[in-house]
């Protein structure tokens, strides 16, 4: 589907994406750019990718009116947010190539199920995932291994930013945060010595062809994403060529078309640089991808619009050291808890500050706003320049 032309039936190339939060609206920005219109389903009549789409069907994800329209305007169709129904994403590809597919994207909704897919291919991809149990029954919460605790029991559905988690140390605890999280379908993952945590991107075509980035290292705050490290010391290379080539084996082994974002631990295990363990997949691009936007030569976002749309996949190439820092609703109020409007101008005098706002207009604690880029020629100075926005929006 190349953008810029028109269908027999007079409609411009259009690419479609199911969900309009941020991760929509960039990639909406990058399809944009290479001259498709764009399709959003999203329900919120101000949802971030919505508001700068040549479309906006606003119905819920599985209203069959609403697929039947974003169907009929789209050439093809991605997604933005792993929870959207599976079910919906099969409708669509009944009628449009849909990237990724509904299989994939419900593998990466369940813990179980992702958890199993990692096991399955953990042959190829050398690296496995932490030791657990599931727990969809007290019999199964009766017979968990104590060597499994201290542990983080986690729903196997719509967990996201360290919602649906509860540590625990013992068996009672464990018994009695199942209960809090009103006995559903679980996963116990054994807490691991966690050194460091990174992740990779990569994109993989209809023709299998598959291209990506090189790992970033990422800090959480609160389970929710605080800052990346991308740059190329920012982790042992050995480690980095041994993630890369996991998630490319973990796309590869389901089929995998379109952008995929595996997180992994870098555990003590005692050896020199640490083991590596493989965490969780998102079917989209990720938050821990957003430097890619002005720190390589193509986007993660850019990538998704070529997988999706069957262009050529280039290698992506970083030109510049990078930190992303994660903008949350908290940057918009003071110590005291009164609203304030973070510093722009300080900011924005920053060389190698590329600031990106989603649109949002209401800001509280823990939202995810936007993203600061710092990129720069060399590594000191753009770590001198992270500082220094941290410092201003404090
Ligand atoms: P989410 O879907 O919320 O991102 P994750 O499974 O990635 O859920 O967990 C969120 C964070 O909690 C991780 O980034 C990591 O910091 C911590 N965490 C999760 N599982 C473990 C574990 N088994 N051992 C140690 N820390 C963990
Ligand atoms: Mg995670």
């Amino acid at each position: 589907i190349f953008p810029g032309t028109v269908s027999a039936s007079g409609r411009p190339a259009t690419l479609g994406v199911m969900g309009g939060g941020q991760l929509g609206r960039m990639f909406v920005h990058a399809a944009q750019r290479l001259g498709y219109f764009t399709a959003v389903l999203d329900p919120d009549p101000h949802s971030p990718a919505g508001l700068v789409s040549h479309h906006h069907v606003q119905t819920d994800y599985s209203d069959a009116s609403g697929l039947a329209q974003l169907a009929a305007l789209s050439d093809a169709v991605t997604t933005e947010f792993e929870n959207v129904p599976a079910g919906a994403l099969q409708t669509l590809a009944g009628q449009r190539p849909v990237a990724p597919g509904a299989a994939a994207v419900a593998i990466a909704q369940n813990r179980i199920e992702e958890k199993s897919h990692f096991v399955a291919c953990a042959h190829v991809s050398g690296v496995s995932c932490a030791p657990y149990a599931v727990i969809e029954t007290p019999a199964q919460l009766e017979a968990v291994p104590a060597e499994l605790l201290p542990g983080i029991l986690k729903t196997a559905r719509m967990g996201y930013d360290g919602k649906g988690q509860v540590r625990v140390k013992n068996a009672a605890e464990l018994a009695a945060a199942w209960g809090e999280l009103k006995q559903v379908p679980c996963v116990l993952e054994k807490l691991m010595p966690l050194k460091a945590e990174c992740s990779v991107i990569v994109a993989r075509g209809w023709n299998g062809d598959i291209v990506g980035f090189a790992p970033q290292r990422n800090v959480h705050v609160d389970g929710i994403l605080a800052v990346t490290h991308a740059y190329e010391s920012n982790m042992p290379a050995a480690l980095a060529l041994r993630a890369q080539a996991a998630t490319k084996s973990i796309a590869n082994h389901i089929g995998y078309v379109g952008v995929l974002c595996v997180e992994f631990f870098v555990i003590d295990d005692g050896s020199e640089h640490g083991g590596l363990i493989v965490n969780e997949m998102a079917p989209r691009p990720h938050n821990s991808g957003h430097h890619t936007m002005d720190a390589c030569d193509v986007s993660q976002f850019d990538l998704q619009v070529h997988a999706m749309a069957g262009l050529p996949l280039p290698a992506p190439r970083q030109h510049s050291p990078a930190i992303m820092l994660n903008l949350l609703g908290d940057v918009w109020f003071d110590p005291q808890g009164q609203m304030r409007t973070p510093d722009w101008q300080a900011v924005l005098a920053l060389p190698g500050a590329h600031l990106h706002l989603y649109g949002k207009l209401h800001a509280r604690p823990g939202r995810k706003m936007g993203h600061l880029n710092i990129t720069g020629a060399d590594l000191a100075g753009v770590k001198a320049t992270a500082r220094k926005a941290a410092d201003i929006l404090g």
